[in-house]
Protein backbone atom coordinates (compact mmCIF):
# COMPACT_ATOMS: atom_id res chain seq x y z
CA UNK A 1 0.00 0.00 0.00
CA UNK A 2 1.07 3.51 -0.98
CA UNK A 3 2.22 5.94 1.86
CA UNK A 4 -0.04 9.21 1.92
CA UNK A 5 -0.02 12.70 2.97
CA UNK A 6 -1.97 16.07 2.46
CA UNK A 7 1.64 17.65 0.97
CA UNK A 8 4.20 16.43 -0.82
CA UNK A 9 6.75 18.92 -0.80
CA UNK A 10 9.17 18.03 -3.19
CA UNK A 11 12.90 19.63 -2.29
CA UNK A 12 14.48 20.13 1.34
CA UNK A 13 16.39 23.79 -0.07
CA UNK A 14 15.40 27.08 2.26
CA UNK A 15 12.39 27.52 -0.22
CA UNK A 16 11.03 23.47 0.45
CA UNK A 17 11.70 23.46 4.16
CA UNK A 18 10.34 26.97 5.03
CA UNK A 19 6.88 25.95 3.13
CA UNK A 20 6.97 22.86 5.09
CA UNK A 21 7.44 24.13 8.24
CA UNK A 22 4.80 26.47 8.23
CA UNK A 23 2.68 23.63 6.49
CA UNK A 24 3.04 21.63 10.04
CA UNK A 25 3.43 24.60 12.34
CA UNK A 26 0.73 26.74 11.56
CA UNK A 27 -1.50 24.32 9.37
CA UNK A 28 -0.88 20.75 11.39
CA UNK A 29 -0.77 18.95 8.06
CA UNK A 30 0.71 15.81 7.35
CA UNK A 31 3.67 17.02 5.61
CA UNK A 32 5.94 14.74 3.66
CA UNK A 33 9.35 16.60 2.70
CA UNK A 34 11.42 14.81 -0.01
CA UNK A 35 15.08 15.62 -1.59
CA UNK A 36 16.98 13.64 -3.88
CA UNK A 37 20.11 14.84 -1.55
CA UNK A 38 20.98 15.26 2.00
CA UNK A 39 18.32 17.87 3.47
CA UNK A 40 19.28 21.88 2.92
CA UNK A 41 22.64 20.39 1.11
CA UNK A 42 22.58 21.91 -2.26
CA UNK A 43 22.11 25.48 -3.11
CA UNK A 44 20.68 26.93 -0.37
CA UNK A 45 24.13 26.34 2.07
CA UNK A 46 26.46 27.84 -0.39
CA UNK A 47 24.59 30.87 -0.35
CA UNK A 48 25.94 34.25 0.63
CA UNK A 49 23.36 35.06 3.23
CA UNK A 50 22.70 38.47 2.89
CA UNK A 51 19.64 40.16 3.27
CA UNK A 52 18.94 43.17 1.25
CA UNK A 53 16.08 44.96 2.34
CA UNK A 54 15.96 47.62 -0.23
CA UNK A 55 14.44 45.63 -3.18
CA UNK A 56 13.61 46.87 -6.43
CA UNK A 57 9.44 47.20 -5.30
CA UNK A 58 7.21 48.02 -2.66
CA UNK A 59 5.95 44.32 -2.61
CA UNK A 60 9.19 42.75 -2.22
CA UNK A 61 10.61 45.16 0.88
CA UNK A 62 7.68 44.08 2.86
CA UNK A 63 7.92 40.51 2.12
CA UNK A 64 12.19 40.97 2.94
CA UNK A 65 10.79 43.32 6.16
CA UNK A 66 8.51 40.42 7.20
CA UNK A 67 11.66 37.92 6.88
CA UNK A 68 14.12 40.14 8.81
CA UNK A 69 11.32 39.60 11.42
CA UNK A 70 11.16 35.69 11.07
CA UNK A 71 15.00 35.46 10.96
CA UNK A 72 15.37 37.36 14.35
CA UNK A 73 12.98 35.40 15.65
CA UNK A 74 14.01 31.84 14.31
CA UNK A 75 15.56 30.27 16.86
CA UNK A 76 12.43 31.68 19.48
CA UNK A 77 10.14 30.28 16.52
CA UNK A 78 11.78 26.72 15.50
CA UNK A 79 14.14 25.93 18.52
CA UNK A 80 16.98 25.40 15.96
CA UNK A 81 20.37 27.77 15.98
CA UNK A 82 21.04 30.54 13.54
CA UNK A 83 23.77 32.91 13.51
CA UNK A 84 22.55 36.15 12.48
CA UNK A 85 24.42 39.88 12.14
CA UNK A 86 22.89 43.13 11.85
CA UNK A 87 25.47 44.89 9.91
CA UNK A 88 23.62 47.17 7.91
CA UNK A 89 25.04 47.82 4.41
CA UNK A 90 26.81 50.29 1.95
CA UNK A 91 25.48 50.47 -1.76
CA UNK A 92 27.84 52.38 -3.69
CA UNK A 93 27.98 54.19 -7.02
CA UNK A 94 30.46 55.37 -9.48
CA UNK A 95 28.49 56.34 -12.28
CA UNK A 96 26.48 59.27 -12.24
CA UNK A 97 23.56 57.31 -14.01
CA UNK A 98 23.92 54.89 -10.41
CA UNK A 99 23.21 57.88 -8.22
CA UNK A 100 20.15 59.08 -9.75
CA UNK A 101 18.90 55.22 -9.24
CA UNK A 102 20.35 55.74 -5.59
CA UNK A 103 18.67 58.50 -5.50
CA UNK A 104 15.22 56.71 -6.52
CA UNK A 105 16.17 53.77 -4.02
CA UNK A 106 16.49 56.25 -1.36
CA UNK A 107 13.04 57.95 -1.68
CA UNK A 108 11.43 54.52 -1.85
CA UNK A 109 13.07 53.05 0.76
CA UNK A 110 11.85 56.04 3.27
CA UNK A 111 8.41 55.64 1.70
CA UNK A 112 8.92 52.07 3.02
CA UNK A 113 10.34 52.97 6.24
CA UNK A 114 13.36 51.82 5.90
CA UNK A 115 16.57 53.54 7.77
CA UNK A 116 18.13 54.98 4.32
CA UNK A 117 20.20 57.84 4.27
CA UNK A 118 22.97 59.23 1.55
CA UNK A 119 26.30 59.21 2.89
CA UNK A 120 29.44 60.47 0.95
CA UNK A 121 31.82 58.79 -0.46
CA UNK A 122 34.23 59.74 2.78
CA UNK A 123 31.73 58.62 5.02
CA UNK A 124 30.94 55.49 3.33
CA UNK A 125 34.56 54.62 4.29
CA UNK A 126 34.52 55.73 7.80
CA UNK A 127 31.59 53.05 8.05
CA UNK A 128 33.82 50.24 6.22
CA UNK A 129 37.43 51.35 6.27
CA UNK A 130 38.13 48.58 4.34
CA UNK A 131 36.43 50.44 1.21
CA UNK A 132 38.49 53.12 -0.41
CA UNK A 133 37.20 56.42 -1.33
CA UNK A 134 38.80 56.51 -5.00
CA UNK A 135 35.93 56.24 -8.06
CA UNK A 136 33.21 56.67 -5.26
CA UNK A 137 30.52 59.26 -6.56
CA UNK A 138 27.46 58.16 -4.82
CA UNK A 139 26.39 56.14 -1.49
CA UNK A 140 23.42 54.90 0.51
CA UNK A 141 23.14 53.39 3.36
CA UNK A 142 20.86 50.74 4.84
CA UNK A 143 20.64 50.05 8.20
CA UNK A 144 18.11 47.56 7.54
CA UNK A 145 20.45 44.69 5.45
CA UNK A 146 21.74 41.97 7.96
CA UNK A 147 23.23 38.80 6.97
CA UNK A 148 23.16 35.13 8.51
CA UNK A 149 24.98 32.01 7.87
CA UNK A 150 22.87 30.19 4.98
CA UNK A 151 23.97 26.54 6.09
CA UNK A 152 21.25 27.22 9.07
CA UNK A 153 18.29 27.91 7.73
CA UNK A 154 16.92 24.83 5.42
CA UNK A 155 18.45 22.27 7.93
CA UNK A 156 16.55 24.38 10.73
CA UNK A 157 13.48 24.66 9.00
CA UNK A 158 13.83 21.02 8.33
CA UNK A 159 14.30 20.03 11.92
CA UNK A 160 11.44 22.40 13.09
CA UNK A 161 9.48 20.51 10.63
CA UNK A 162 10.01 17.07 11.46
CA UNK A 163 9.34 17.89 15.38
CA UNK A 164 5.84 18.66 14.54
CA UNK A 165 5.41 15.69 12.41
CA UNK A 166 6.44 16.17 9.07
CA UNK A 167 8.09 12.89 8.05
CA UNK A 168 11.79 13.83 5.98
CA UNK A 169 12.96 11.55 3.46
CA UNK A 170 16.49 12.58 1.86
CA UNK A 171 18.13 10.76 -0.69
CA UNK A 172 14.56 9.91 -2.48
CA UNK A 173 14.26 11.37 -5.72
CA UNK A 174 10.56 12.08 -7.06
CA UNK A 175 11.00 11.09 -11.01
CA UNK A 176 7.82 12.30 -11.46
CA UNK A 177 4.49 14.16 -9.96
CA UNK A 178 1.89 12.00 -11.28
CA UNK A 179 -1.76 13.27 -11.95
CA UNK A 180 -4.98 12.19 -12.99
CA UNK A 181 -7.77 14.14 -14.33
CA UNK A 182 -5.80 17.05 -14.10
CA UNK A 183 -5.27 16.93 -10.44
CA UNK A 184 -2.44 15.98 -8.93
CA UNK A 185 -2.53 12.70 -7.40
CA UNK A 186 0.83 12.53 -4.93
CA UNK A 187 4.78 11.53 -6.76
CA UNK A 188 6.60 8.84 -7.73
CA UNK A 189 9.91 7.65 -6.50
CA UNK A 190 12.81 4.83 -6.95
CA UNK A 191 10.86 3.46 -3.46
CA UNK A 192 7.38 3.44 -4.85
CA UNK A 193 4.21 5.89 -4.88
CA UNK A 194 3.30 8.55 -2.02
CA UNK A 195 0.18 9.57 -2.38
CA UNK A 196 -1.00 13.23 -1.97
CA UNK A 197 -3.71 15.67 -3.46
CA UNK A 198 -1.15 18.59 -3.08
CA UNK A 199 2.41 18.94 -3.95
CA UNK A 200 5.03 21.71 -4.05
CA UNK A 201 7.71 21.99 -6.47
CA UNK A 202 10.52 22.97 -5.17
CA UNK A 203 13.01 21.59 -6.44
CA UNK A 204 15.68 24.35 -7.31
CA UNK A 205 17.73 23.91 -9.73
CA UNK A 206 15.73 20.93 -10.78
CA UNK A 207 12.24 22.52 -10.74
CA UNK A 208 11.74 22.60 -14.30
CA UNK A 209 12.55 19.17 -15.26
CA UNK A 210 10.47 18.13 -11.86
CA UNK A 211 7.72 20.11 -13.58
CA UNK A 212 8.11 19.10 -16.97
CA UNK A 213 7.54 15.60 -16.21
CA UNK A 214 4.23 16.70 -15.96
CA UNK A 215 3.91 18.57 -18.89
CA UNK A 216 4.63 21.57 -17.44
CA UNK A 217 6.51 24.36 -18.66
CA UNK A 218 7.90 26.80 -16.31
CA UNK A 219 10.11 29.77 -17.54
CA UNK A 220 13.61 29.63 -15.68
CA UNK A 221 17.11 28.79 -15.80
CA UNK A 222 19.41 27.16 -13.15
CA UNK A 223 22.09 29.87 -13.38
CA UNK A 224 25.69 29.76 -11.32
CA UNK A 225 26.63 32.00 -8.86
CA UNK A 226 29.87 31.71 -7.12
CA UNK A 227 31.81 33.25 -4.01
CA UNK A 228 34.71 33.41 -2.07
CA UNK A 229 35.52 33.73 1.34
CA UNK A 230 39.20 34.67 2.22
CA UNK A 231 41.03 33.86 5.34
CA UNK A 232 40.81 35.93 8.02
CA UNK A 233 42.15 39.82 8.09
CA UNK A 234 42.86 42.15 11.08
CA UNK A 235 40.38 44.50 11.22
CA UNK A 236 37.52 42.82 9.74
CA UNK A 237 35.07 42.81 12.51
CA UNK A 238 31.06 41.15 11.89
CA UNK A 239 29.73 44.20 12.28
CA UNK A 240 31.49 46.03 9.49
CA UNK A 241 28.61 46.93 6.54
CA UNK A 242 28.47 45.45 4.15
CA UNK A 243 29.21 47.02 0.39
CA UNK A 244 27.96 46.37 -2.78
CA UNK A 245 29.57 48.14 -5.78
CA UNK A 246 26.18 48.77 -8.23
CA UNK A 247 27.62 48.84 -11.94
CA UNK A 248 30.03 45.82 -10.77
CA UNK A 249 27.68 43.88 -9.10
CA UNK A 250 29.70 42.93 -6.25
CA UNK A 251 29.30 42.27 -3.20
CA UNK A 252 31.15 41.71 0.66
CA UNK A 253 30.11 40.89 3.51
CA UNK A 254 32.15 39.79 6.51
CA UNK A 255 32.54 36.27 7.11
CA UNK A 256 34.98 34.17 10.00
CA UNK A 257 37.27 37.19 10.57
CA UNK A 258 37.82 37.55 7.11
CA UNK A 259 35.25 38.55 4.04
CA UNK A 260 32.83 36.51 1.95
CA UNK A 261 32.63 37.98 -1.72
CA UNK A 262 30.87 37.14 -4.86
CA UNK A 263 29.76 38.83 -7.95
CA UNK A 264 27.02 39.17 -10.79
CA UNK A 265 28.62 38.48 -14.00
CA UNK A 266 28.19 39.92 -17.48
CA UNK A 267 27.77 36.71 -18.90
CA UNK A 268 26.60 33.57 -16.52
CA UNK A 269 27.10 30.55 -16.74
CA UNK A 270 23.50 28.62 -17.19
CA UNK A 271 22.67 25.16 -17.19
CA UNK A 272 20.38 22.93 -18.48
CA UNK A 273 19.98 20.13 -15.80
CA UNK A 274 18.55 17.62 -17.83
CA UNK A 275 22.08 16.89 -19.62
CA UNK A 276 23.94 16.17 -16.30
CA UNK A 277 24.34 13.07 -14.62
CA UNK A 278 20.96 11.44 -12.70
CA UNK A 279 22.97 11.32 -9.75
CA UNK A 280 24.55 15.39 -10.16
CA UNK A 281 25.22 17.27 -6.75
CA UNK A 282 25.60 20.76 -6.73
CA UNK A 283 29.16 20.35 -4.93
CA UNK A 284 29.97 18.89 -8.50
CA UNK A 285 29.53 22.03 -10.08
CA UNK A 286 32.24 23.55 -12.16
CA UNK A 287 33.87 26.61 -10.81
CA UNK A 288 35.54 29.13 -12.63
CA UNK A 289 38.07 31.61 -10.28
CA UNK A 290 38.69 33.68 -13.84
CA UNK A 291 35.13 35.52 -13.20
CA UNK A 292 36.47 36.32 -9.73
CA UNK A 293 39.56 37.44 -10.72
CA UNK A 294 38.30 39.58 -13.05
CA UNK A 295 35.90 41.13 -10.52
CA UNK A 296 38.58 41.67 -8.22
CA UNK A 297 40.43 43.95 -10.72
CA UNK A 298 37.10 45.65 -11.72
CA UNK A 299 36.63 46.99 -8.20
CA UNK A 300 40.20 47.26 -7.38
CA UNK A 301 40.55 50.93 -6.63
CA UNK A 302 37.69 50.95 -3.83
CA UNK A 303 37.74 47.09 -2.15
CA UNK A 304 41.29 46.46 -3.31
CA UNK A 305 41.58 43.82 -0.28
CA UNK A 306 39.37 41.27 -2.51
CA UNK A 307 42.80 41.29 -5.02
CA UNK A 308 45.56 40.61 -1.92
CA UNK A 309 43.50 38.47 0.91
CA UNK A 310 43.97 34.89 0.96
CA UNK A 311 41.23 32.48 -0.11
CA UNK A 312 39.79 30.22 2.50
CA UNK A 313 36.95 28.96 0.14
CA UNK A 314 35.56 28.96 -3.14
CA UNK A 315 31.90 27.75 -3.84
CA UNK A 316 29.44 28.03 -5.84
CA UNK A 317 25.64 27.15 -6.25
CA UNK A 318 22.85 26.93 -9.11
CA UNK A 319 19.86 29.29 -8.21
CA UNK A 320 17.24 29.92 -10.68
CA UNK A 321 16.53 32.87 -12.40
CA UNK A 322 13.22 34.04 -14.24
CA UNK A 323 13.15 36.35 -17.04
CA UNK A 324 11.62 39.31 -14.89
CA UNK A 325 13.91 39.19 -11.70
CA UNK A 326 10.88 37.90 -9.97
CA UNK A 327 10.07 34.54 -7.83
CA UNK A 328 7.52 31.94 -9.34
CA UNK A 329 5.02 31.35 -5.96
CA UNK A 330 1.96 29.68 -6.36
CA UNK A 331 -0.48 27.07 -7.87
CA UNK A 332 -0.34 26.09 -11.64
CA UNK A 333 -3.55 26.71 -13.48
CA UNK A 334 -3.05 24.08 -15.62
CA UNK A 335 -3.01 21.20 -12.64
CA UNK A 336 -4.84 21.21 -9.50
CA UNK A 337 -2.82 20.80 -6.49
CA UNK A 338 0.46 21.25 -8.07
CA UNK A 339 2.55 24.63 -6.39
CA UNK A 340 5.67 25.90 -7.24
CA UNK A 341 8.44 27.39 -4.88
CA UNK A 342 11.30 28.69 -7.16
CA UNK A 343 12.36 31.02 -9.13
CA UNK A 344 14.55 32.85 -6.29
CA UNK A 345 16.56 34.84 -8.39
CA UNK A 346 19.79 34.68 -6.63
CA UNK A 347 17.60 36.17 -3.16
CA UNK A 348 15.69 33.02 -2.53
CA UNK A 349 17.24 32.34 0.65
CA UNK A 350 16.76 35.53 2.61
CA UNK A 351 13.31 35.40 1.80
CA UNK A 352 12.37 31.74 2.03
CA UNK A 353 10.49 32.29 5.88
CA UNK A 354 8.06 34.60 4.92
CA UNK A 355 7.41 32.83 1.06
CA UNK A 356 6.85 29.65 2.54
CA UNK A 357 4.66 31.26 5.23
CA UNK A 358 2.78 32.67 2.47
CA UNK A 359 2.84 29.39 0.34
CA UNK A 360 1.59 27.29 3.25
CA UNK A 361 -1.42 29.85 4.01
CA UNK A 362 -2.24 30.21 0.29
CA UNK A 363 -2.35 26.37 0.07
CA UNK A 364 -4.76 25.97 3.09
CA UNK A 365 -6.80 28.96 2.41
CA UNK A 366 -6.80 28.63 -1.77
CA UNK A 367 -5.74 32.28 -1.88
CA UNK A 368 -2.44 34.18 -0.59
CA UNK A 369 -2.87 36.55 1.88
CA UNK A 370 -1.56 39.23 -0.22
CA UNK A 371 -1.28 39.91 -3.92
CA UNK A 372 1.16 37.94 -5.21
CA UNK A 373 0.62 38.02 -9.26
CA UNK A 374 3.92 39.02 -9.94
CA UNK A 375 4.96 35.82 -8.40
CA UNK A 376 2.45 33.95 -10.23
CA UNK A 377 3.32 31.55 -12.64
CA UNK A 378 0.21 32.74 -14.84
CA UNK A 379 2.25 35.82 -15.63
CA UNK A 380 4.34 33.94 -18.49
CA UNK A 381 1.01 32.72 -20.51
CA UNK A 382 0.91 33.91 -23.88
CA UNK A 383 4.88 34.58 -23.43
CA UNK A 384 6.66 32.05 -25.50
CA UNK A 385 9.94 32.07 -24.89
CA UNK A 386 12.77 30.38 -27.02
CA UNK A 387 15.46 29.26 -24.71
CA UNK A 388 17.69 31.92 -26.07
CA UNK A 389 15.23 34.89 -25.18
CA UNK A 390 14.60 33.21 -21.55
CA UNK A 391 18.49 33.13 -21.32
CA UNK A 392 18.71 36.31 -23.01
CA UNK A 393 16.74 38.21 -20.01
CA UNK A 394 17.74 36.03 -17.21
CA UNK A 395 21.28 37.47 -17.90
CA UNK A 396 20.08 41.23 -18.14
CA UNK A 397 18.04 40.41 -14.82
CA UNK A 398 21.11 38.99 -13.18
CA UNK A 399 23.56 41.38 -13.75
CA UNK A 400 21.31 44.39 -13.24
CA UNK A 401 20.41 43.05 -10.01
CA UNK A 402 21.44 45.84 -8.20
CA UNK A 403 19.59 48.54 -10.41
CA UNK A 404 22.51 49.52 -12.16
CA UNK A 405 21.76 51.15 -15.73
C1 LIG B 1 27.02 31.89 -4.27
C2 LIG B 1 25.58 32.19 -3.94
C3 LIG B 1 25.26 33.34 -3.23
C4 LIG B 1 23.93 33.59 -2.87
N1 LIG B 1 23.67 34.65 -2.07
C5 LIG B 1 22.42 34.84 -1.59
C6 LIG B 1 22.16 35.86 -0.64
O1 LIG B 1 23.06 36.57 -0.22
N2 LIG B 1 20.89 36.00 -0.20
C7 LIG B 1 19.86 35.20 -0.63
O2 LIG B 1 18.73 35.38 -0.21
N3 LIG B 1 20.08 34.22 -1.54
C8 LIG B 1 21.34 34.02 -2.02
N4 LIG B 1 21.58 33.04 -2.92
C9 LIG B 1 20.45 32.32 -3.50
C10 LIG B 1 19.95 31.23 -2.60
O3 LIG B 1 20.97 30.28 -2.39
C11 LIG B 1 18.77 30.55 -3.27
O4 LIG B 1 17.82 31.53 -3.61
C12 LIG B 1 18.11 29.53 -2.39
O5 LIG B 1 19.06 28.75 -1.74
C13 LIG B 1 17.22 28.66 -3.24
O6 LIG B 1 16.69 27.66 -2.43
P1 LIG B 1 15.93 26.46 -3.10
O7 LIG B 1 15.20 25.80 -1.99
O8 LIG B 1 15.14 26.96 -4.27
O9 LIG B 1 17.08 25.55 -3.75
P2 LIG B 1 18.00 24.39 -3.16
O10 LIG B 1 18.65 24.79 -1.90
O11 LIG B 1 18.91 23.94 -4.25
O12 LIG B 1 16.98 23.24 -2.84
C14 LIG B 1 16.33 22.50 -3.84
C15 LIG B 1 16.33 21.06 -3.40
O13 LIG B 1 15.52 20.28 -4.28
C16 LIG B 1 16.08 18.99 -4.33
N5 LIG B 1 15.55 18.28 -5.50
C17 LIG B 1 15.75 18.61 -6.78
N6 LIG B 1 15.11 17.75 -7.60
C18 LIG B 1 14.49 16.84 -6.80
C19 LIG B 1 13.70 15.69 -7.07
N7 LIG B 1 13.40 15.32 -8.31
N8 LIG B 1 13.27 14.97 -6.01
C20 LIG B 1 13.56 15.35 -4.72
N9 LIG B 1 14.32 16.44 -4.45
C21 LIG B 1 14.76 17.18 -5.47
C22 LIG B 1 17.57 19.26 -4.39
O14 LIG B 1 18.33 18.13 -4.03
C23 LIG B 1 17.72 20.44 -3.44
O15 LIG B 1 18.12 20.04 -2.14
C24 LIG B 1 22.89 32.74 -3.31
C25 LIG B 1 23.22 31.60 -4.04
C26 LIG B 1 24.55 31.32 -4.33
C27 LIG B 1 24.87 30.07 -5.07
Amino acid sequence: MSETADVIVVGAGGLGAATAYYLTARHSLNVMLLDRHGIGSQTSPRAAGMVSCLRKGELMITLIKDACSRIENFTAETGQPLDWVHSGSLKIARRPQDVAVLETDLARGRHMALDVEQVSPTEACDLNPFLKPDGIVGALRIGDDRYFDPAQIAVGFAAAAAERGARLRPDTAVSCVAVAGGRVTGVITADGAITAPVVVDAAGAWTRQVAEESGLRVPLVPTRQQLIVTEPIEGAAATLPMVRIMDAAVYVRPCRGGFLWGVYEEEPRFFDMTALPVNFDIADMPLDMAVLQAAAVAVADQLPVLSTAAIDEFRGGIPTMTADGHHILGPSPDITGFYFASGCNVAGLSIAPTLGALLADWIVDGKPALDLSTMAVTRFAGTEWTEQQLRREAAWQYRHFYGAV
